[in-house]
């Protein structure tokens, strides 16, 4: 296992859910963090000052990161006031439950975006870094949408599912550089995303609840410490989907 002590991770959608969880994970482990978020800045706030309280360096970075030049000055304000990223978790996404026939044209746009653009630009833009150092690690947070379709809907799960593609084509890209690709699929996490959703219930979960945004963070940790894992789906969801 890899040691990531000193390490400068950037979790996107941190402020909240399962990026929040996923930060304070890799900082207990001894990382530095950029959090980042969209809107909640007091959120993002409060998740910095519990990481700088573990004695680890933390920055929270306001970007959209469906945008290109948003994603490029979050990129380069972490690297100016961190140092480059070596663990990139692209976790910052959306859902919008919405029936069927009225997701429009605009509303896949939008979902397609923000859940899978994103992780294209970010990772683009941190490869250069990992690279001079060959030493990386990517985590994209997919989910069993892209395997049985979901509870959102047909953008979500498209969403979730061109997630695997990229990532089994940065694994295989960049296994000889040392850097990995792996994506993490769960179902039914206990956060806004779900508990917002009138279709997410727990009896759909074959262990019968939903899951902890803490289960999710230890896989990540996990991912992030080794280095032959990649290319890989680690599913985290209650046996809906068993491989
Ligand atoms: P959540 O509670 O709704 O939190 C979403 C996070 O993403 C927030 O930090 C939000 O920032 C951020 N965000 C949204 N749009 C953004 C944008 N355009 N730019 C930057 N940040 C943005 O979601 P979650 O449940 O923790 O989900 C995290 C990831 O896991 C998502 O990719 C989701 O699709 C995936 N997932 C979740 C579940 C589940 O059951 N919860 C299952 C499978 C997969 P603000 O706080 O500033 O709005």
């Amino acid at each position: 296992m890899d040691d990531i002590a000193g390490k400068v991770a950037l979790v996107t959608g941190a402020s909240r859910g399962i990026g929040r969880a996923i930060a304070l994970a890799l900082a207990r482990a001894g990382a530095d963090l950029a959090i980042n978020y969209r809107s909640r800045e007091a959120e993002a706030a409060a998740v910095a000052t519990q990481i700088r309280g573990l004695g680890r360096r933390c920055i929270p970075v306001r970007a959209d990161v469906s945008k290109s030049a948003e994603v490029a000055r979050l990129v380069e304000t972490v690297q100016a006031q961190l140092g480059a990223i070596e663990i990139l978790v692209n976790n910052a996404g959306i859902a919008r439950p919405q029936p069927l026939e009225e997701i429009t044209e605009s509303d896949w746009d939008e979902l397609l975006a923000v859940n899978l653009t994103s992780c294209f630009l970010l990772t683009q833009a941190v490869l250069p870094g990992m690279r001079a150092r060959r030493w990386g690690r990517i985590i994209n947070l997919s989910s069993v949408a892209a395997q049985v379709g979901g509870v959102v809907g047909p953008h979500y799960a498209a969403s979730k599912a061109g997630l695997l593609g990229l990532t089994h084509s940065y694994a295989a890209l960049l296994a000889k550089e040392g850097i990995t690709a792996n994506a993490i699929a769960p179902a039914l996490i206990l956060t806004e995303m779900v508990t917002s959703n009138l279709k997410a219930r727990p009896d759909l979960i074959p262990v019968g609840r939903f899951g902890d945004p803490e289960e999710v963070a230890e896989v990540a940790l996990a991912l992030a410490r080794n280095g032959y894992i990649t290319g890989q789906t680690i599913n985290l969801n209650g046996g809906w989907v068993m491989s």
